[in-house]
C-alpha cells in the first residue's frame, strides 16, 4: 500500500488507463467529486504528556460513488499533480474550520486545536493569506486554535515570500506545525526565521524507537532541538504504549497515533471520548 501514494495511475482503473486518462479527465474526476461532497474529513486525536486530548488532526478522505472510501495517498498526488489540490485544499480548510467552530461551542471540547494539512501549491498561491482568513470569518472558528501543517518539504523554495504568508497568517492567530519533521533538509538557520509552534517527529522515527538506536537518537534530538527553539514537539504514528513511554522519557510534549485513536468521523470521535453532542 505504501508504494500505492506515489503511482498515481494505480487510483485509476485499467479502463480508463486504456482510455488514456488524461491529467484533465483525473482534474474532472475529482472537481466533480468536490461538486457532490464525495469527500469527507476524519479526525485523529492529539493527546499531551498528561494524557488529555488537545484537539485532532483532519485527515481527508474521498467516499467515491464507485470506489468507496478512498486513502487520500490514492489521489493527494494526483490533485497536486492537476492543480485540483487548490479547490480541494479550500473545501479541506473550510470544513475543518466549520468543524472547528462546532467544537468551540461545546463546553467539553471548546479548548481542542485542529490541525489542517496544507500542499505546496496551496500556501504558493497569492491569494492563501486571504483564502485562511476567508475560512476563519465563514465559520467563526478561532484562530488561535487552528493549526496549519506544513513540511519541509515545501519550505525548500521562495522561502521569503513563504516567510512573509507565514507571518501574516500567525498575525491572524493560526499556529504553524511543521510535519514530517526530519525527513527533508531543512537547513538549521531557516528553521529559526518560520513562525512555527511545533515540530511533528515523522511516524518512521517512532515506528523503531524502541529498537534502533539511531531513530531513538533522532528523536531525542528533535526533542532537544524544538524545545531549544521554544517550540512544543508532537510524536506522530505513535502505535503502542512503549513507544509512547519511550517519547515520554525524552520529553516529547505530545502524541498521535494508533494507541490513542485511528481517524475516524466527528461523531465517532466524540463517542469513543464520550463527549456529549449539544441537543
Ligand atoms: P500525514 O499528514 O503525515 O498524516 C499522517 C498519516 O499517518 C495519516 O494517513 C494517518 O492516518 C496515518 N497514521 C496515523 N496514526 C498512525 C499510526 O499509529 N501508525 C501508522 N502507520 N500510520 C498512522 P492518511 O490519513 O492516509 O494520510 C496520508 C497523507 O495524506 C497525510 O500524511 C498527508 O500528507 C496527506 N493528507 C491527508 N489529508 C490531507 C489534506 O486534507 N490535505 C493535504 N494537502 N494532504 C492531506
Ligand atoms: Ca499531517
Ligand atoms: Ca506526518
Ligand atoms: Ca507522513
Amino acid at each position: 500500500a505504501k508504494s500505492a501514494g506515489r503511482n498515481t495511475a494505480r487510483f485509476f482503473d485499467p479502463v480508463m488507463q486504456a482510455a488514456a486518462a488524461t491529467h484533465a479527465a483525473m482534474a474532472q474526476e475529482i472537481k466533480a467529486g468536490i461538486e457532490r461532497n464525495e469527500f469527507v474529513l476524519h479526525y485523529q486525536v492529539q493527546i499531551d504528556a498528561r494524557g488529555h486530548c488537545t484537539g485532532a488532526e483532519a485527515l481527508v478522505r474521498w467516499n467515491h460513488r464507485v470506489r468507496g472510501l478512498v486513502s487520500p495517498e490514492q489521489f493527494i498526488p494526483l490533485a497536486e499533480e492537476t492543480g485540483t489540490i487548490l479547490p480541494l485544499g479550500y473545501w479541506v480548510l473550510d470544513s475543518a474550520c466549520q468543524q472547528l467552530a462546532a467544537w468551540s461551542r461545546n463546553p467539553a471540547t471548546a479548548h481542542w486545536t485542529l490541525a489542517v494539512n496544507v500542499s505546496a501549491a496551496q500556501l504558493a498561491q497569492s491569494g492563501f493569506v486571504d483564502s485562511v482568513k476567508k475560512a476563519l470569518l465563514h465559520s467563526q472558528a478561532p484562530a488561535t486554535q487552528l493549526k496549519l501543517e506544513l513540511t519541509e518539504s515545501m519550505l525548500a523554495n521562495d522561502m521569503e515570500s513563504i516567510i512573509t504568508k507565514m507571518m501574516d497568517i500567525k498575525a491572524l492567530g493560526v499556529n504553524f506545525s511543521l510535519d514530517d519533521f526530519g525527513t527533508g533538509y531543512s537547513s538549521l538557520s531557516y528553521l529559526k526565521r518560520l513562525p512555527l509552534s511545533q515540530l511533528k517527529i515523522d511516524k518512521s522515527f517512532v515506528r523503531d524507537v524502541l529498537t534502533d538506536p539511531s531513530d531513538a537518537v533522532i528523536a531525542r534530538t528533535v526533542v532537544a532541538l524544538g524545545h531549544s527553539l521554544g517550540l512544543t514537539v508532537i510524536a506522530e504514528g505513535v502505535e503502542t504504549p512503549e513507544q509512547r513511554d519511550a517519547l515520554a522519557a525524552m520529553q516529547c510534549d505530545a502524541f498521535q497515533g494508533y494507541f490513542f485513536g485511528r481517524p475516524v468521523p466527528p461523531e465517532a470521535l466524540m463517542a469513543d471520548r464520550a463527549i456529549q453532542l449539544p441537543s
